[in-house]
């Protein structure tokens, strides 16, 4: 029985060729320089931080040479799948921007290299399969999991390679004959590469990041079809994908290093052209003293609906995986304040080959910085998308009075050194609920020097009834202060209270705070004079008649 013969026993109704597919998936269009990727997450409920880094640099790799960005479902491994998982990457994509050119979503197809979903790719799969077998390079392979576990026990007793191959590969040398006849009989089979590797032999592989690295040629004879569901494994369909989609270059997980050399010896056996990969690192924390793996069962921050659900601007996320990816981009930041991260010159070459530290601090500082520069209009919007979401009690509260709202989102904001006090939208209640009458019930006031009731009212109701003016700028608003702390026998001038600390009860610094604890119960806060102003008289009077 010939190869071809078994092939057609093993799938009697692919009457499709290697060749018709390449003829509908047409070359693309592509000008010098263009790059296509594509991101494949596999839709296990989540997205990692670490899918994340992969998306963008997939999307910036597209975007800044005019290429092509699509969206992959690899969703072959199905004992993994969630429900909804789908949901999930589409919700992370949008909330990034990086919405790809090419994809699949419910019922929607967008471009000419679908289908977008691994599992409605399972004809294609099998038309390259039965080629593959016809070449008399893959094979039925019978052995149950029981044998391969005993194999396997074998092998670490013996400290042979582990893998399919070699004396240990049983189903490798059976005759056509003898497959066909189990085939026959209803055995249960998968399907298998057959590797002519030896791994005496090296192979060299120029990878983006690392550059030459030498490998021993892969020998094992690797599933690339599974029984139950005749779905292929990744090595197969990343194979046959990223051939008809034409990636050019793949942005992948460093745990797939290791399967480069089967993944070339596939693409050698096709006689197509390989992509380019980059293997991003790890991303790694800093716990107690020791760098680790970021993991999702114990860092919150280990997946996107942390960032989504704190309210991060996607942008200080990107800003802040940029920094990781090419340790100059921040210098360039700095140079360019003003620039998309797309025009950033990325070098994949310095791209750290051994985890990369990612820092929530850092983050936060990154993200600060961007919401600062921000006018209040911007503030409002982007905080009001987020509250709409996640936050509806105060979201009835900002918009019960927009201007009023913004007025106090632009206190030491649209200045050349704006305040930089919200990391995430989350923030901003815990920073500003004391300006809103329906959220002002204080539970504990955070009285500093001065405590003493009957003097706190005093210093209160003297600077209301003698000094206050609402039409008064900054400026006048301070001398008045000053005034007020003198009249009351505290000194003005922090030098001469420095000087002579006994002469006065105590000084100016201590009356402003008892105004701002007084009228917000914290004892810091922005700008008290805009805190006066925009909170207006009446209801700054019924706050200290409240104390
Ligand atoms: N589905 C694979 C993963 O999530 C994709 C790897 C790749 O991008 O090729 O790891």
């Amino acid at each position: 029985m010939t190869d071809k013969e078994l092939a057609e026993l093993i799938f009697p109704n692919i009457t499709k060729t290697i060749k018709d597919y390449e003829e509908e998936y047409k070359i693309r269009d592509l000008k010098e320089g263009e790059l296509v990727t594509r991101f494949a997450p596999s839709p296990t409920g989540f997205v990692h931080i670490g899918n994340m880094l992969q998306a963008l640099l997939d999307y910036y790799l597209a975007k800044n040479s005019h290429g092509v960005f699509f969206l992959r479902n690899e969703d072959t491994d199905t004992k993994r799948e969630v429900e909804n998982a789908v949901d999930k990457i589409m919700e992370v994509l949008e909330y990034t921007g990086f919405m790809p050119d090419e994809y699949q979503y419910k019922e929607k197809i967008v471009g000419n290299y679908g289908p977008y979903i691994q599992s409605k790719r399972i004809e294609i799969y099998h038309a390259f399969i039965k080629e593959l077998i016809g070449m008399g390079r893959a094979y039925p392979c019978f052995c149950s999991t029981e044998e391969l576990d005993v194999m396997r026990k074998k092998q670490e007793a013996k400290k042979s390679m582990p893998g399919y191959y070699g004396a240990w590969a049983k189903c490798r040398d059976l005759t056509n004959e003898e497959r066909a006849e189990r085939i026959k009989n209803g055995e249960s089979f998968v399907i298998r590469f057959k590797s002519m590797g030896n791994p005496n032999r090296k192979i060299q592989y120029d990878d983006l990041v690392t550059g030459i690295i030498e490998f021993p040629e892969n020998n094992n004879d690797m599933v690339i079809m599974k029984s139950n569901d005749l779905l292929p494994t990744y090595h197969f369909a990343h194979v046959v994908d990223d051939h008809l989609q034409q990636t050019t270059h793949v942005v992948r997980g460093q745990e797939w290093l290791p399967s480069v050399p089967l993944h070339i010896e596939m693409f050698e056996a096709f006689g197509f052209k390989q992509p380019k990969y980059i293997h991003n690192s790890l991303l790694l924390k800093q716990d107690n003293g020791v760098r680790r793996k970021i993991s999702k069962r114990k860092d919150p921050e280990a997946l996107m609906s942390y960032y989504i659900e704190k309210g991060y601007p996607s942008i200080s996320v990107i800003e802040s995986l940029m920094t990781i990816l090419n340790s100059n981009y921040e210098e360039w930041r700095d140079a360019n304040p003003n620039a998309s991260f797309l025009e950033f010159p990325f070098d994949p070459k310095k791209i750290g080959t051994t985890g990369a530290l990612y820092d929530l601090e850092k983050l936060d500082n990154i993200s600060k910085n961007i919401i600062s520069k921000m006018t209040k209009d911007e503030v409002y919007d982007n905080l009001i998308k987020y509250t709409e979401a996640f936050d509806k009690e105060f979201d009835a509260v900002l918009k019960s009075d927009v201007d009023y709202t913004k007025e106090i989102l632009n206190i030491e904001r649209e200045q050349e050194k704006p305040r930089k006090d919200f990391a995430c939208w989350s923030d901003v209640k815990n920073s500003i609920w004391y300006m809103f009458k329906d959220l002002y019930n204080p539970e504990n006031y955070e009285w500093m020097k001065i405590t003493d009731k009957a003097e706190i009212k005093n210093i209160c109701e003297t600077y209301f009834n003698n000094y206050y003016n609402q039409d008064d700028d900054k400026e006048t608003w301070f001398s008045k202060v000053k005034e007020l702390a003198e009249s009351l026998g505290y000194a003005s001038n922090m030098k001469e209270y420095k000087a002579n600390p006994d002469a006065y009860k105590g000084n100016v610094a201590d009356i402003s705070t008892v105004l701002r604890v007084a009228l917000t119960s914290k004892s810091q806060t922005p700008d008290l004079y805009e805190i006066i102003r925009i909170l207006g008289k009446d209801e700054c009077l019924n706050r200290i008649n409240n104390l």
